[in-house]
């Protein structure tokens, strides 16, 4: 069932690896903009209003930066103008700098029942290296606030000096704090990102030092019942993100906000990245997309593959022949021959080889060239 994203820009700090839509310094824009997204959901919901959504998914940015009765009105808006299924999930990102029982006490009043907590790291002297406003007193508060809910917990590789014993230390606090459920991805230097500098003086982890790390990582993971469902993320069983899962089956989903990507009737579309375009756009009842596009069948084959051979569950047969009439083996000959021994059947089609998922960008790579 398809899912709806909404997208919150506001930060108090730019941490130095970001290269996302969040202003560091404009949060006196929150109300305008707050009520410049009511608007747009309102103005979605109008077309969507035959489809039923399973999953809310308030990300940023920071989310947990601004009041959160702006947050509390949103989700009043989402369930006013769109069907919601009758047992939605329903996700808030938190920054560990900015919470509060009062906050997280909003948030379940306005039906939100998982949350997904910032931590990076256990080791303080890299959360500052980072640019995050948090340390780690403030996660493990965060985290005692969040005790017995469904929360999930970010764990960043590939930080300047990081050892297997600053993931051991990371791994074991968000495993003791009663997360549910842990994204552990590789930082991506970009460029224009400060931390692209460090990267270019050769002071971040190589690959293969991060693949070590992650190895190692993945393993204490697994040892304390996180299991791997998808490459950068892990799961006690039932606790797998809804939300994330609909993305990888290629399902349907809307997004609203400044930069927010939709992906609906085959259609791919973008609002405008620039927030006082976003507020002018709205405000003068339009939609801010910049850029729409109706996928290629031949492009959606691609697109099914390549996400379903991220996660755990791989490719279904039948599901790839339900959508598109054909058996992707057969559409993806060539590829396939040149992949078949990193791959391995699964009751319902094939996936890559647990000890492939890590690198499975290469593998992919083969499927994107026919
Ligand atoms: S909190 Fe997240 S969105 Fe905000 S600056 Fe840091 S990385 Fe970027």
């Amino acid at each position: 069932m398809p899912g709806i994203y909404l997208h919150i820009p506001f930060c108090r700090h730019k941490c130095t690896y970001c290269d996302f839509t969040s202003f560091p310094n404009r949060l006196q824009y929150a109300e305008a903009y707050m009520a410049c997204l009511y608007k747009e959901i309102e103005m979605r919901g109008k077309e969507l209003s035959d489809v039923t959504f399973d999953t809310v998914y308030i990300g940023g940015g920071t989310p947990s930066v601004i009041d959160p009765n702006y947050i509390y009105g949103a989700m009043n808006q989402i369930t006013k103008c769109f069907h919601l299924s009758r047992d939605p999930e329903v996700t808030i990102e938190m920054n560990p700098g900015t919470v509060s029982e009062k906050k997280i006490a909003v948030y379940q009043r306005a039906g939100i029942n998982r949350f997904s907590v910032g931590l990076q790291t256990a080791i303080d002297s890299q959360l500052a290296e980072l640019g995050r406003i948090h340390m780690l007193q403030d996660y493990m508060y965060c985290a005692s606030l969040l005790k017995g809910k469904n929360f999930s917990a970010d764990i960043m590789l590939g930080l300047k000096g990081q050892t297997q014993e600053d993931v051991r230390r990371t791994v074991e606090v968000v495993a003791l704090s009663g997360a549910k459920h842990v994204s552990m991805y590789a930082l991506t230097p970009e460029d224009g990102t400060p931390i692209y500098t460090d990267y270019l003086n050769g002071e971040l982890p190589d690959g293969d030092e991060v693949r070590a790390l992650y190895d190692y990582g993945r393993e204490l993971l697994e040892a304390r019942g996180y299991l791997r469902y998808e490459v950068s993320n892990f799961a006690q069983k039932g606790f797998e993100s809804r939300h994330n899962l609909n993305y990888w089956r290629r399902g349907e989903y809307i997004g609203m906000g400044v930069s927010a990507s939709s992906f609906f009737y085959e259609r791919r579309f973008t609002n405008t990245f620039d927030l006082d375009e976003y507020m002018k756009c709205i405000l003068s009842g339009f939609l801010p997309v910049i850029e729409s596009e109706q996928v290629e069948k031949k492009d959606a084959k691609f697109e099914f593959v390549m996400l379903a051979l991220r996660t755990a569950e791989g490719i279904s047969d039948e599901k790839y022949r339900a959508a598109f009439g054909s058996d992707w083996r057969q559409d993806f000959a060539d590829a396939y021959a040149r992949t078949a021994q990193y791959l391995e059947e699964t009751p319902a089609g094939m996936r890559i080889r647990d000890e492939y998922l890590y690198v499975q960008n290469q593998i992919l790579t083969e499927y994107m060239n026919g």
